[in-house]
């Protein structure tokens, strides 16, 4: 969340900045703001509450001259969306500008003492007092900028990835990390900065990556220079980028959503692609050839995640457990992080996350790592944190993804964890073969599946108008269908804001049916599999009570379509790998409702995308 651009060169900065906060915004919209020494010398903040296009018609007629800034779009934790808690903040004398992703836990505590100290705040974030402190810090002990951010950094507690500039050296941004991530861009005698690559991609493929604790000194004709707050130089690891432009951005699509929901066939393939061999007939992962004595001799494996991706881990459990025969165990990252959980070395602990850098992802990795067990990352962004800090693992490579909503990631996570199933109960010796080469060459089938399900776009667009109306939704699934329902009504309620409940279809008559009557739409998840008939019977239940269903069903069904008020047929397949098809029309209705209801699908309120915050 938040995020951080940089840039310091021979161009004017504040286009670059601005263009650069754009490809950010997925990370938070609350308030932007950019900070720019200018040519006459002179340090200028100009900070909007609202999107970036709200900063861009603040700046119009100011001073945007300069060849080094900062820039900032906000998710707040501290004080609320406001012009005055937008970034950058300056520090007491003006001289120095902040920006920062993170959160400083102990800001009470250092705000009190630099208030005694005579320091006044004119904001209520944790930010102002980083400036502040790193300000004192260089005026008392008569030091340069990059050792009062080095001292400054020793005294706090907390998260954070900052960008400093100081009016008296326009010629140097200061830039560190920790929890948050940091990216430093190399050009020719130019350098970029940001949160991740999508800003400095059309400008240079070489990037640096930044470690926990480590300060980056950027000064104009040298090589950037690595310290750690405890003062050790690290040499700078350059990396070469790859991502392209296009995906970045829109394609002609009205919103990026859309754009990644009809994409899912090329990732899907992208994500099998060099994993299953051209016969079609296995199934490789490195990450797992690699550690196979593990995974054969895992006691248990645990997978810890967040959000979607905690449902895409609910489908990992049913997979692996059917498969592999090792019991699972799905925790949400933030709970299995603070509850003191038992963790064999013989555990494997699978991380599931879109970004790689989720905060409470990280930290539990952290826990399971200190503990003995293996950790293995499932990860969409190559080089993010995730990857770095887990022993092996997998990514989803199905390319940017900008919707805040979770579309096409979710997907791929789940390509990926059928992948694994098969890879690690074929070294097991857990599954006939027949049944392997089945799973297999259906998996190749789905990009094609998928492919028929956008074509209901349209009739998915025209149903979705009926359901404006509705303040609750409940959506049902049983077996792998169920993780399916929580991910449908998570979607719903994340770009519509309307309140969406997932429940197993058999879990209703203990509470939920209560809630049914003429008006409540319920999504009933009613594909083949081995409980059909059982899932007939739930919707045989609300249909006594009233309730409107919307039927997923697969092609060939006559049963629940006579039941149903309406339903979406999608292309039959093997029960394991249903959710791949039947999550798509639940994204398209999602979708539909929430351009019904002139919502921000992109950008849903109080939400943001690569959660770095607890
Ligand atoms: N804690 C800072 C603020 O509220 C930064 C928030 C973030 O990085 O998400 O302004």
């Amino acid at each position: 969340m938040c995020g951080i651009v940089g840039y310091i060169g021979y161009r004017d900065a504040y286009p670059i900045l601005i263009k650069g906060l754009h490809r950010l915004e997925y990370r938070g919209y609350d308030s932007a703001g950019v900070a720019l020494i200018n040519n006459d010398s002179k340090l200028s903040v100009y900070k909007a509450k609202g999107k970036v296009q709200d900063l861009e018609d603040f700046a119009k007629d100011k001073n945007i001259t300069g060849t080094i800034g900062i820039a900032h779009t906000r998710w707040a934790t501290h004080g609320e969306p406001s012009n005055a808690n937008a970034h950058p903040h300056y520090s007491q004398s003006e001289s120095l500008a902040l920006i920062h992703n993170g959160i400083i836990e102990n800001y009470t505590v250092l705000k009190a003492e630099l208030t005694s100290k005579g320091y006044t705040f004119h904001s209520s974030t944790d930010t102002e007092v980083l400036v502040q402190l790193i300000e004192y810090i260089k005026s008392t002990n008569h030091c340069d900028l990059f050792t009062a951010v080095q001292l400054a950094l020793n005294q706090v507690i907390g998260a954070y990835a900052i960008a400093v500039i100081d009016k008296s050296d326009p010629d140097q941004i200061i830039a560190a990390r920790k929890s948050s991530p940091l990216v430093v861009g190399i050009g020719e005698d130019e350098f970029f900065l940001a949160s991740d690559a999508s800003p400095i991609v059309e400008y240079t493929n070489k990037v640096i990556y930044l470690e926990d604790e480590e300060i980056v000194v950027i000064r104009r004709g040298e090589e950037p220079k690595i310290v750690t707050i405890s003062n050790v130089v690290s040499t700078p690891h350059i990396q070469e980028l790859k991502l392209s432009l296009s995906q970045l951005e829109k394609g002609g699509y009205p919103h990026f959503m859309l754009k990644e929901i009809f994409e899912q066939p090329e990732t899907l393939q992208s994500c099998m692609s060099g994993r299953i061999n051209v016969e079609g007939t296995n199934v490789t992962l490195s990450g797992i050839i690699d550690y196979k004595e593990k995974f054969v001799n895992a006691r248990r494996i645990i997978i810890i995640a967040c959000g979607t991706s905690w449902h895409a881990g609910l489908i990992g459990e049913y997979l692996i457990e059917e498969y592999c025969r090792i019991p699972v165990e799905v925790e949400y990252a933030s709970e299995f992080r603070y509850r003191n959980p038992v963790i064999f070395p013989d555990d494997i602990v699978i991380a599931i996350s879109q970004s790689g850098e989720t905060a409470d992802s990280l930290a539990a990795i952290e826990l399971a790592r200190k503990a003995g067990a293996f950790v293995y990352g499932v990860c969409n962004v190559v080089g993010s944190s995730i990857p770095r800090n887990t022993d092996s693992g997998s990514y989803t490579h199905c390319g940017p993804e900008i919707g805040v909503a979770s579309t096409k990631a979710f997907t791929a996570q789940v390509t990926v964890l059928a992948m694994m199933a098969l890879a690690i109960a074929k070294e097991k010796g857990t599954i006939e073969k027949d049944v392997y080469l089945k799973i297999l060459k259906e998996l190749q089938n789905i990009p094609n599946k998928i492919k028929e399900i956008l074509k209901l776009n349209e009739d998915i667009k025209n149903l979705s108008s009926i359901f404006t109306y509705a303040h609750n939704f409940i959506y049902l699934g049983r077996g792998y269908s169920y993780p399916v329902a929580l991910e449908g009504a998570l979607k719903l309620k994340e770009i519509s804001y309307i309140h969406a409940e997932g429940y197993p279809a058999a879990e209703m008559k203990h509470g939920p049916i209560a809630l049914i009557d003429n008006e409540m739409p319920i999504v009933a998840i009613a594909t083949n599999n081995a409980i059909y008939e059982k899932v007939v019977s739930n919707i045989q239940e609300i249909k006594a009570r009233n309730g409107r269903v919307i039927a997923i069903v697969s092609d060939g069904d006559e049963t629940i379509k006579e039941l149903a008020d309406h339903y979406i047929q999608i292309p039959s397949t093997l029960e394991c790998l249903d959710p791949l098809l039947s999550t798509i029309p639940l994204q398209l209705l999602a979708y539909h409702v929430a351009v019904h209801k002139n919502r921000d699908v992109d950008m849903p309120r109080n939400l943001a995308k690569s959660v770095t915050v607890e």
